[in-house]
């Protein structure tokens, strides 16, 4: 038992080892893919990756719409060089692709790159698909975001939040995601994961069949060398590489890292990541992050800020699942910990109350135990987290969204 579990002190000794090999890479070819952006009416040098085999070219930076509620924001960010831009057909409750459809109305196709994605419904323990998740349900998605979007077609499709091996194989979605691609409603298919991700990364790359990737990555990640391995194969296979969660799921960036630019430069000294996708919510979360736009170069005090902050176990949840198997009651720790962290980092009440409402948990949550028996690898206190964010159930979702 003691060596599948790692306790707090173990993570923090595992996370420093790396500090001083793989953590940071050689610094990049600053002319690498440098490209002069007329924006505003000034000239801006941006720094351009190519996703893969797809051929799509993006700034390193895009924008990712989860906890996004302002069209104006998405507006400045396309009229500032951004290209491409992310979402999901359960962002704001539904509300988000029809929004970002707003705001694309009007440019013209080739000026923006649009990802977006859904999921089906799927066991929370095991992360396997149920029967309601058929090919037929998938195909409905598709065609609810393109009317939400207002498009005839998206660049990307993803098929959204896989954490086994066995999903991502799923044939009834991937064989929905193939008639989406003849169809051209997607120019390209891809899978996203914030869970076990090089298992699906791997698993991506086997399948032949997805065409990018979208993963959480991050500088506080335990198993990062193992990310960069799993995204190392990936790329060398031609799937283009979009990370999220840089900034340990932050959107609200400044709560989470006290660094954030230096969290996201982290991520794109891997070269074979294309972009990243932060969620940014204000003007100067987004002037910062279109800073890195142009130079992705870590500094030597930047590398400072992530060591120091490297070991802190923070909000995020590793996504680790040594807690599986401790709960008597089988709770889906990991997402109530993502939970968690939507309510008290991000501060989206509205996206933690839809994903506790989502887990089809028990009336009566980490009540009945005289003391929790999980174990965090990273010491989270995850009893005292589950009670503070089951409470989410109890409020109406009008007094929040
Ligand atoms: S207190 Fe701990 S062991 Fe008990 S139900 Fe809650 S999480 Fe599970
Ligand atoms: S709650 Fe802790 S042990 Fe469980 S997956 Fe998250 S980081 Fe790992």
């Amino acid at each position: 038992m003691r060596n599948k579990l790692m306790d707090r002190r173990d993570f923090v000794k595992s996370t420093l080892a790396g500090l001083g090999g793989l953590f940071f890479l050689p610094k990049i070819d600053r002319k690498w893919g440098l490209r002069i952006v007329e924006a505003k009416g000034k000239e801006k040098k941006i720094v351009y990756r190519t996703l893969g085999k797809t051929g799509i070219k993006v700034p390193v930076i895009s924008m990712g719409t989860n906890h996004l509620d302002n069209p104006n924001l998405v507006r400045a960010a396309l009229d500032s060089g951004i290209v491409m831009i992310d979402t999901a057909q359960a962002y704001q409750r539904g509300q988000d692709e029809g929004m970002i459809g707003e705001v694309l109305k009007g440019r013209p196709r080739d000026s923006y790159v649009i990802a977006t994605k859904a999921r089906l419904p799927n066991n929370q323990t095991t992360g396997l698909y149920t029967g309601e998740a058929t090919e037929g349900a998938f195909l409905n998605k598709v065609d609810s975001s393109l009317k939400n979007l207002g498009l005839d077609y998206v660049d990307i499709y993803y098929h959204h939040n896989v954490w086994k091996r066995e999903s991502a194989l799923y044939e009834p979605i991937l064989k929905a995601l193939e008639k989406v691609k003849k169809a051209g409603k997607a120019r390209f298919v891809g899978i996203t994961t914030h869970m076990n991700e090089p298992e699906v990364i791997r698993a991506a790359v086997d399948s032949k069949f997805y065409d990018v990737i979208l993963a959480a990555y991050n500088f506080q990640q335990k198993h990062y060398a193992e990310m960069r391995n799993a995204i190392a194969s990936a790329a060398q296979a031609g799937v283009g590489i979009v990370g999220m969660k840089a900034i340990r799921g932050g959107s609200g960036q400044i709560p989470f890292v006290k660094n954030a630019a230096a969290a996201l430069k982290w991520v794109l000294q891997d070269p074979n990541v294309g972009t990243i996708v932060p969620g940014f919510t204000t003007f100067d979360e987004m002037n910062m992050d279109l800073a890195v736009m142009e130079d992705p170069t870590l500094s030597d005090s930047e590398k400072n800020d992530l060591r120091k902050e490297a070991s802190l176990p923070g909000l995020y949840c590793q996504g680790c699942r040594t807690c599986l198997g401790h709960c008597p009651e089988h709770l889906p720790i990991p997402d109530l910990m993502r939970a968690y962290m939507y309510a008290h980092g991000y501060r989206n009440l509205t996206h933690a109350q839809d994903l506790v409402l989502s887990l089809n948990l028990p009336t009566r949550v980490c009540e009945d135990c005289s003391q929790c028996r999980v174990r965090c690898s990273v010491g989270f206190n995850v009893s005292g987290k589950i009670r503070d964010v089951v409470r989410l159930r109890d409020i109406l979702p009008v007094f929040i969204g």
